[in-house]
């Protein structure tokens, strides 16, 4: 139980009405109103000034891969680049860790390896692999926010990919509990009959591999699961969408009234195929980045809804893996590490492109609390965790990767200078950085999904 009382003032706070001056009052790591900018304050006072004062971010895509991988990253490292990043929750993903969230036996191993190592809050995912059926309703009682499902190769051995007849038999299973799954959307077969580029062409090529994953994969498989989700009635969320041709799909399933929502990563938002040079293979993920015209596309879609939120799919690993020696984006892992990043890379370009403060906060924070069900995050309003983010939304910076907070200083955004800094992350009401470092101790807490 904190004790702390806190009043944060400012000129640019992000309410749920939009952007004013205002007071947000805390008690006990609770948001206990949300006044005028002048009125009567208790505790202690901060004011903000002109920076922002928003609810903190909620990422509901990162890839921490501990227990089993944790020289790739793990909860220390990764929460302490949250808090850096203004993130104060996550939502960690069934692979690649070892053993994966397939079973409630390692969710419990996935959870004591968490325990007592968090600087933000931390959920979990469980995962849809061939075989554990069964398990799906128990790991689902046992407090995972959902499931996640791969057509496609997954990267690692013990994570299987489903097909649709797999995918659909779970969602059907799914339903009735409104359990939401979450899908990685290329299909195995396009992707299988475009691998042959990567024999023939220059390894270190980005356009060889850019050319090994085609749109069409996307396409397909978002048409896939648009047809199991209007069939079973089950939630379904496309993870990190990278095709602005697979948005037509999208927007049919919704006119069709099917529960599908999407997110888009900032390296999508920020990025284009055209910049990449040959052997820079941090910027490898999957889908991968694309052209600059398509990745106008994906700002409308955001703009207009069709994406509903941001998500990072922070999925780092060894520089070693990352074939920073050869360049080779055949064999390197595909993952981008920015879970520090993704305020000022998406503030960078949104704010260029004319958004404002509360249509990050929409993508970042409010959106995804909403999809995942956690009622008490992604706003700054009374009854929710003052889980609160100050920055600086015209500050200028330049990333250097080996002072960011994540394992291994392997990012895509290394030299990068970016519009938007942090300059206090709060965790119910405790500040857990302080625009230079991260303060205090691991005082996150594991979330099981709200009943
Ligand atoms: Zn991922």
């Amino acid at each position: 139980m904190t004790t702390t009382d806190l009043t944060i003032r400012g000129d640019r706070v992000v309410t749920p009405g939009g952007l004013r001056p205002a007071a947000v009052h805390v008690r006990d790591g609770v948001i206990t109103a949300v006044t005028d900018r002048g009125g009567p304050a208790a505790g202690d006072v901060v004011d903000a000034g002109d920076h922002v004062v928003a609810p903190g971010l909620v990422d509901i895509h990162v890839h921490v891969n501990e227990p089993g991988r944790t020289e790739w990253e793990g909860f220390a490292t990764a929460t302490r680049a949250a808090a850096a990043g203004g993130v104060t929750t996550i939502i960690d993903m069934p692979l690649n860790s070892v053993p994966p969230t397939v079973t409630v036996d390692a969710l419990t191993t996935k959870r004591q390896a968490a325990d007592g190592q968090c600087h933000v809050d931390v959920g979990f995912w469980g995962g849809i692999v061939p075989g554990n059926a069964a398990h799906l309703a128990a790991l689902h009682d046992a407090g995972v926010f959902g499931f996640k499902a791969f057509l496609v190769d997954s990267g690692v051995d013990e994570f299987d990919h489903v097909d649709g007849g797999h995918l659909e038999g779970a969602m059907e299973r799914l339903a009735t509990s409104d359990a939401l799954t979450l899908v990685h959307a290329e299909a195995a077969d396009v992707i299988a009959q475009s691998a042959a580029v990567l024999d023939e062409g220059d390894p270190r090529a980005y356009a060889t591999y850019l050319a090994s994953r085609p749109d069409d994969a996307e396409v397909r498989a978002v048409q896939q699961v648009a047809a199991i989700a209007l069939r079973t009635g089950g939630r379904a969320h496309v993870l990190h969408l990278s095709s602005a041709e697979a948005l037509t799909p999208l927007r049919h399933a919704a006119r069709a009234g099917a529960a599908l929502t999407a997110e888009t990563c900032p390296h999508y938002l920020a990025l284009a195929a055209d910049d990449i040079a040959d052997g820079a293979t941090a910027f490898k993920c999957a889908p991968p980045i694309r052209a600059a015209d398509n990745r106008d596309l994906l700002w409308t879609a955001l703009g207009d809804g069709t994406i509903a939120l941001i998500a990072t799919d922070h999925s780092p690993c060894t520089p070693e893996l990352k074939r920073r020696g050869d360049g080779s984006f055949a064999a390197a892992w595909g993952g981008i590490a920015s879970l520090q990043l993704g305020l000022s890379v998406v503030w960078t370009h949104a704010q260029a492109r004319g958004h404002v403060p509360t249509d990050l906060v929409h993508w970042m924070s409010a959106a995804p609390a909403q999809l995942v069900g956690l009622r008490r995050k992604g706003m700054l309003a009374p009854g929710a965790d003052a889980d609160i983010v100050i920055w600086d939304p015209d500050a200028t910076w330049t990333v250097d990767a080996p002072a960011l907070e994540h394992r291994h200083p392997v990012t895509p955004y290394d030299g990068m200078t970016l519009r938007g800094r942090v300059s206090t992350t709060y965790l119910r009401g405790q500040m857990i950085y302080d625009g230079h470092a991260v303060t205090g101790g691991p005082i996150g807490r594991l979330l099981d999904r709200e009943v």
